[in-house]
């Protein structure tokens, strides 16, 4: 590299891929560097739904190749109780869903950018220059190399939870917001071409005793599963408990059909899952904060993969808004254009998690709640934030359905 790019991406997820990829097809110069190099290893179930197919299908994404395992629907278990729900029907997105690991998606979706007309650079990190609160400069590292400085109109932020680059401009995570832990495995499992994938919303450990968090079974169709524990910061006794016990708990009275031996694959990994736009700001004079980086984890489900195509994709947009109008302002827009896309749809999602948090609530939910196939349905519909634009609002229904359902004892009231 030796001139400036317009635009650099710094990383290369979703997030960054996505943001790579749209600002390419708007004509502009960009550049997005990954610190690691593809494919490399992403803590996650590996699930996609139909907001996250819908994403690649727009950037072109090839559904047809024989490693992408369809998926049509939720099992949900709570205890020995079963629901099996397909997605549901919509007019925008799809009624099925996906999984891929992510060491092959990432790489894949990085190769749709470039094939748009990105520059990506792999083994590069970028460090941020900062004078006071402005972004000046970005720092390339290469392995054994000098580093190299460059001076983009605009830096895209995409490098994860973690989010190094962030915080040296000052973004911040809100402690009053929830967040998640997870950690997942590989085990290989006759029924990994099942097109369900599973979940367990109540986790028993040896003497009985229900623990907080949640598992999950992602089947992946190349004779393994994706298995998976995880907790929101709203569970009652998080701090006392770690993930990798909820996962050997749930291995450990795993359903029947999945046949999983005992030993992983490889060693399990888990991360972090910043949720409810919790990170901000989420803007600066000349870059812009999108995915895990911005805390867009959806709280009622812990789906990242998405919003961080989703985030990654409007702050394209207006990145390229802004550099065909010469109008840098433009950016400072990004914040209201996520108010108006989630703002409503994290609020119940917040008051959510964190009535579940709550054992006694969560029981009941899991006892009552599931045994009503309608109520899950909308449940599922909600969660999944697959509602029609004409059921905006509906998310509060559903809650409010839900609280009367099973009479949550002290949940939060949503305010008409
Ligand atoms: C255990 C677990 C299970 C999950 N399961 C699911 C699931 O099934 N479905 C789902 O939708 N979501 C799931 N999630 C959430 C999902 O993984 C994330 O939300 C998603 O990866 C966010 O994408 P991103 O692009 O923002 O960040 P990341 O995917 O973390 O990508 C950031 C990239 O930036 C690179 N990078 C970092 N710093 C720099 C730097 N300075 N310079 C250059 N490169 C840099 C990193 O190497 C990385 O490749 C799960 C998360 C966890 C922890």
């Amino acid at each position: 590299m030796s001139e400036s790019p317009q635009v650099l991406v710094v990383g290369g997820g979703p997030g960054g891929a996505s943001a790579a990829f749209w600002l390419a097809q708007s004509g502009v110069d960009v550049l997005l560097v990954e610190k690691k190099h593809y494919p490399r290893e992403k803590a996650c179930g590996d699930g996609l739904t139909p907001r996250a197919v819908r994403q690649l299908v727009d950037m072109g994404f090839d559904f047809d190749r024989p490693d992408v395992h369809r998926i049509v629907g939720l099992r949900s278990y709570a205890g020995d109780v079963m629901l099996e729900m397909p997605w549901p029907e919509h007019s925008i997105y799809p009624n099925w869903g996906a999984t891929l690991r992510r060491s092959d998606l990432d790489g894949r979706v990085a190769g749709l950018a470039e094939s748009a007309g990105a520059t990506v650079l792999q083994g590069v990190e970028a460090v941020p220059v900062v004078d006071g609160s402005e972004l000046t400069a970005v720092e390339l590292r290469r392995e054994d190399e000098d580093p190299e400085v460059i001076r983009p109109d605009y830096v895209v932020v995409a490098d994860g939870s973690l989010s190094r680059f962030g915080r040296k401009l000052g973004t911040e995570r809100r402690r009053d917001y929830p967040f998640g832990l997870a950690v997942r495995g590989y085990w290989e499992s006759p029924n990994s071409t099942d097109g369900f994938i599973e979940s367990q919303l109540d986790i028993r450990d040896r003497q009985g005793r229900a623990m907080p968090g949640y598992g999950w079974v992602f089947p992946m169709g190349d004779g393994t599963v994706n298995v998976g524990a995880g907790l929101v910061s709203t569970f009652k006794g998080w701090k006392d408990i770690n993930t990798s016990r909820i996962l050997d708990a749930y291995l450990a009275d795993l359903p029947d059909h999945w046949q999983v031996g005992n030993d992983p694959v490889a060693r399990p990994i888990g991360g972090k899952l910043p949720m409810a736009f919790s990170v901000g700001p989420k803007t600066g004079r000349n870059w812009v904060v999108v995915g895990d980086a911005a805390g867009a984890v959806n709280p009622f489900n812990g789906e990242g993969i998405d919003y961080a195509y989703e985030t990654g994709r409007l702050a394209a947009n207006l990145i390229a808004e802004a550099i065909a109008t010469d109008e840098p302002a433009v950016l400072a827009t990004y914040d209201d254009a996520l108010v108006e896309a989630y703002a409503a749809y994290h609020r119940v999602a917040r008051i959510f998690v964190s009535a579940i948090g709550n054992p006694a609530i969560m029981r009941t939910l899991t006892t009552v709640g599931i045994r009503s196939r309608p109520l899950m349905e909308w449940v599922l519909k909600v969660m999944a934030n697959l509602l029609e634009p004409e059921e905006r609002g509906m998310a509060e229904k559903v809650y409010v359905a839900i609280e009367r359902a099973v009479e949550l004892p002290g949940a939060r009231r949503i305010k008409p």
